[in-house]
């Protein structure tokens, strides 16, 4: 129950807003980006503001051991093995490969599984099936380190619960502060204090959109918060942050409620009742599957790299800002808006996926 909980300090925050104006006519739309990519240095992206809470948590119950989860190049499993390894706390990594038994015997070492074993992280294999048991798996793990009296702290997929999307709500206190001493170069003036139209990400866990959609509309940085899933669909993710959204009111009550809006414009009858946290989950910039972009993706973005010097990830930023691209064109998003797009991390992600990557580099 209270809103100023204790937490580390991992971010280098403020993260800049950033303008690239060749950025607007890729999008279609007036572009600012929340450079959260640039929270820190190899650990850096969007799950250290989580962890600034999560592992807050976990030293204050006096935890020795880390266990966590995520796919073979999960950000979120790379940025706790870092973390961990700055606090002196061992990192226990449950990672989801297709074969268990072929990942330990050909131990990739790329991306940020690398990072995990420079760190000293110990990273478990486990099938696709297992990893849906995941939450039951990491319960059990904590018997082993905890039988020999070191007490163990679970952080779920993603830190994506209500502690860790406190991490978000905090976030957007940070761009208020940055709208009240004018940080947002070419953002319109407005009575009561300049403020975007949309904020947008990137959606893989749902702990992000729950801190982005209540911060936003509370710190009244943005009317809408539109979260772009990367895997699953619109009804998984929409449960799934309300829930995680219910949690961290239970943290921080003065948290606005949740207001669920249809991505679709022409199906949006009603607006969020007043003083709500409008969120829209959009699940049509998903591409073939998790990890995977279709070519239009990958060309794009390598397009805004060569155009802009921004670099995305093909996971989550790169499908993210190609489907806000998509909205404008489609109108659900108006060409008129102010956006604040957060850019969530992920290069070590991309540096992992060089060859398929390749026909969209030859593309010019
Ligand atoms: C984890 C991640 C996301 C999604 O955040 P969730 O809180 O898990 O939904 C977006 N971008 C990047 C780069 C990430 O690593």
């Amino acid at each position: 129950m209270d809103a100023s909980r204790r937490r580390l300090f991992l971010v280098h925050a403020p993260t800049p807003i950033e303008r690239r104006p060749a950025l607007d006519e890729i999008v279609g739309a007036k572009v600012w980006i929340k450079r959260d990519d640039a929270t820190g240095g190899a650990e850096a992206g969007n799950k250290i503001r989580k962890l600034e809470f999560l592992l807050a948590d976990a030293l204050d119950r006096g935890a020795e051991v880390v266990i966590t989860c995520g796919g073979l190049q999960s950000n979120h499993a790379r940025a706790t093995a870092l973390v961990c390894a700055r606090l002196g706390l061992r990192a226990v990594l449950y990672l989801r490969v297709p074969d268990p038994a072929r990942a330990a015997r050909e131990l990739e070492l790329s991306g940020n599984v690398l990072l995990d074993r420079l760190a000293g992280a110990e990273v478990c294999f486990v099938s696709p099936a297992e990893y849906r048991e995941r939450g039951a798996i990491m319960e059990h793990a904590r018997g082993e380190p905890e039988a020999e009296g070191a007490p163990a702290y679970v952080v779920p997929e993603g830190g994506s619960n209500g502690l860790g999307s406190l991490g978000y709500v905090e976030a957007m206190r940070e761009v208020r502060r940055q709208l009240d001493l004018g940080l947002c170069e070419g953002l319109r003036p407005e009575p009561g204090g300049a403020r975007f139209d949309v904020v947008a990400h990137a959606c893989g866990s749902g702990g992000t959109a729950a801190g982005v959609a209540l911060g936003a509309a509370q710190a009244g940085v943005a009317r809408e918060a539109w979260a772009f899933a990367v895997c699953d669909d619109r009804a998984y993710f929409e449960t799934a942050i309300s829930r995680v959204a219910a949690e961290a009111r239970g943290y921080d009550p003065s948290l606005p409620p949740l207001a669920l809006l249809d991505p679709s414009a022409g199906a949006r009858v009603a607006a969020a009742p007043d003083g709500a946290a409008a969120l829209v989950v959009d699940d049509r910039a998903k591409g073939p599957a998790y990890a995977v972009m279709d070519l239009e993706q990958k060309r794009f973005l390598a397009r805004v790299a060569r155009r802009t010097g921004l670099v995305l990830d093909p996971v989550y930023t790169g499908k993210a800002l190609w489907g806000l691209a998509r909205a404008v064109e489609r109108g659900d998003v108006s060409a008129d808006a102010d956006v604040l797009f957060v850019h969530t991390g992920g290069l070590p992600g991309l540096l992992a996926q060089g060859e398929e990557l390749r026909e969209a580099l030859e593309e010019r």
